[in-house]
């Protein structure tokens, strides 16, 4: 039960300097940091982490090619975020894809406002701040594109003996 999942923080929100509030998120919730680094992501690996037919039969292939031109724009900071099935609880803490209509509380519902509307209306993805696994099957595919095995660490957080016996 316990997970590991992807996370990244999107260009726009390593450049509004946000890597450490959007982090902490994750951090404070108990959920521990099984990898971090900075990427400058060339095109291939964008197409490679957003699957084409995936993308195109659930938004479009303009939503596609305008993500791939989003998250290859600047840098990215990726991580691999491990916890108690934390992959669907990493996707509550970042909130709706929409930021227009994401709660607060969520990443996306405190620090962006977007709309698909407004991106639509644009050539631009709608710009909301982090990238999360959707489910373990996208979780196992999306890792290794991002990470190398000995990049993932594992150790103990001082507080797991409480929340994980022993
Ligand atoms: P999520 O990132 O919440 O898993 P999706 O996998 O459906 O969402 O979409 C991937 C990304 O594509 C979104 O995070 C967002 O940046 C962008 N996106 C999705 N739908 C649209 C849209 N209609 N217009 C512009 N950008 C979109
Ligand atoms: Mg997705």
């Amino acid at each position: 039960m316990i997970e590991r999942t992807l996370i990244l923080v999107k260009p726009d929100g390593v450049a509004r300097g946000l890597v450490g509030e959007i982090v902490s998120r994750f951090e404070q919730r108990g959920l521990k940091i099984g990898a971090i680094k900075l990427v400058r992501v060339p095109e291939s690996l964008a197409k490679k982490h957003y699957d084409y037919d995936d993308i195109v039969k659930r938004r479009g292939e303009l939503v596609w090619k305008k993500l791939v031109k989003y998250v290859t724009n600047q840098v990215v900071v990726a991580l691999v975020i491990e916890g108690v099935e934390a992959i669907a609880l990493v996707r509550k803490i970042c909130g709706e894809t929409e930021p227009k209509a994401a709660l607060p509380g969520t990443i996306r519902g405190d620090f962006a406002h977007h709309s698909f509307k407004y991106a639509d209306s644009k050539d631009l993805a709608v710009t909301n701040l982090v990238h999360a696994s959707s489910d373990a099957k996208d979780a196992e595919r999306e890792i290794p594109l991002w990470f190398e095995k000995d990049e993932i660490i594992s150790y103990k957080r001082s507080d797991e003996a409480f929340h994980y016996g022993e």
